[in-house]
């Protein structure tokens, strides 16, 4: 144990290897990290301090993260022996450690999940799990804030919340295994508020140089586009994290969404794509429409993969990126390859979803969860005379009842989506349909809607109520 005199002298040590503006900061959080990294940013630097009882033990989320661990200190420099964590049990109150880990490299020796160093030329990105040691569980009433000091005109993004303090960011209490990301360096960054999100695109280096301002001018279109079409998202901070040098035909060929901390939106990008590609492409509208739903258990991927599939083209089609036929007729093509791939494997929808994480194919998965989207919207809008429908729905879902921080499955959030509406339509929908080797039947729905699927394409009735029920799906709802 350290005396008090002690403790206070290397309160002072830590400060003046600080800045003094760092310093100044005494109202510490719960769990207070400073990190620094020199001008090669080979390593990374962390005094961590521990405001009252310090956790057990800290754990990071990847398995190489202890490969990656240089060494961890106690405030006396007296080395803490290691044992795939972090050791914290019985330290006096209000003690601080001291640690390094090696961002040189990716590292890949038992986390066989990618690589979690990317370096571009002037630029390192770095997965959370590799350096960023904490308690198993935040609980709800601690805090955390990472402060880092980096070499000057370096800049950094992370998947967390700024607060009223200049350069603390507070870690949100979300789980440690959920994956997120930093970059540092000279890189592009441009921050935007839209409709109250905050949202931090970084944009590495690549060769040929990527036009960062016009893909940020991209993003920001996107965001408003699903804006408009399906309400305000429902998180304060998205992080956006495009990687160029993508070896790809399509302008985006990899994508999808991280959420530890806050959403993250990884996009691998082929930047020798013409600017009008990517305006074209429907694969940010799909990532977007992800963030209206919480972070949902992978066994359930049908679910959420099915909802960014349906809401892909109906939030391009209310936007007038593409006309409804379009829209329709791409849904509709989607179904039929879902169909074919049901039939043509035989297995249930959950059987199909948990093999899809083992590179298994996915028409079944994602266009078997967009039919059920489409049958329960056309549902809603018919029995409620078009007072509700799964736009509804999610908008009262994600005022009442999101939580951030927890995995979700499909049964608890389609559960909810029921009660909200007030009567049983979700949960029979999943019943029906996820545990048998059967497609959607969407004969009802088409018959409502006035649709008939023809060779390669789609014919759209001409009678009034079916084009109104089809239009108060592609067309954005008069507020
Ligand atoms: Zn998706």
């Amino acid at each position: 144990m350290l005396s008090a005199a002690l403790k206070k002298s290397q309160g002072v040590k830590f400060c003046l290897i600080w800045l003094g503006l760092m310093c100044a900061i005494d109202a510490r959080a719960d769990y207070h990290y400073r990190v620094s990294a020199e001008l090669d940013l080979k390593k990374l630097t962390v005094d961590l301090c521990f405001k009252g009882q310090a956790p057990e033990k800290l754990v990071a989320e990847s398995l190489d993260a202890s490969v990656a661990l240089l060494g961890a200190w106690h405030e006396s420099g007296e080395p803490i022996t290691l044992s795939g964590f972090i050791p914290t049990a019985g330290l006096p109150e209000g003690a601080c450690i001291h640690y390094q880990v090696d961002i040189s490299r990716g590292v890949q020796r038992h986390d066989m999940t990618g690589p979690k160093v990317y370096k571009s030329i002037a630029a390192t990105a770095v997965s959370n799990g590799l350096w960023f040691w904490r308690p198993e569980i935040i609980p709800q009433n601690r805090q955390v804030f990472v402060e880092f000091k980096l070499p000057a005109d370096y800049s950094l993004s992370t998947p967390w919340s700024l607060t009223e303090s200049e350069g603390v960011l507070e870690v949100p209490a979300t789980p440690f295994d959920w994956p997120s990301w930093i970059v540092l360096g000279h890189f592009f960054k441009k921050e935007m508020i839209v409709n109250g999100t905050h949202f931090d695109i970084s944009i590495l280096d690549g060769s040929p140089t990527p036009d960062a301002e016009a893909l940020a001018e991209w993003i920001g279109q996107e965001v408003a586009y699903v804006q408009s079409a399906l309400g305000e998202i429902p998180f304060s901070n998205v992080q956006v994290f495009i990687l160029p040098n993508a070896r790809a035909r399509q302008p985006v060929p990899v994508a999808y969404v991280t959420r530890g901390g806050s959403p993250t939106l990884h996009l691998m990008i082929n930047q020798r794509r013409d600017m009008q590609e990517f305006y074209d492409d429907w694969t940010v509208t799909h990532e977007l429409s992800h963030l209206f739903l919480p972070f949902i258990s992978p066994d359930d991927a049908w679910f959420y993969e099915g909802f960014a599939s349906y809401y892909q083209y109906v939030v391009r089609a209310r936007k007038g990126l593409l006309s409804p036929k379009k829209a329709w007729s791409n849904l509709l093509y989607g179904f039929r390859r879902g169909s074919r791939e049901a039939e043509a494997r035989g297995l249930t929808l959950r059987e199909a979803t948990q093999k899809m994480y083992q590179g298994e194919p996915f028409m079944q998965v994602y266009w078997g969860g967009a039919a059920m989207m489409l049958i329960a919207d056309v549902q809603l809008i018919k029995q409620s005379n078009g007072s509700w429908s799964l736009d509804r729905v999610i908008q009262e879902f994600n005022l009442c009842c999101m939580d951030r921080t927890r995995a979700w499955t499909a049964l608890e959030v389609l559960s909810i989506f029921d009660e909200l509406y007030g009567y049983p339509l979700f949960v029979p929908l999943m019943n029906r349909y996820v545990n048998v080797n059967e497609f959607p039947d969407m004969d009802d729905a088409f018959q409502s809607l006035g649709l008939v699927a023809s060779e390669g394409d789609v014919m759209l009735s001409d009678d009034a109520d079916q084009r109104s029920l089809r239009d108060l799906i592609m067309f954005i709802p008069s507020q």
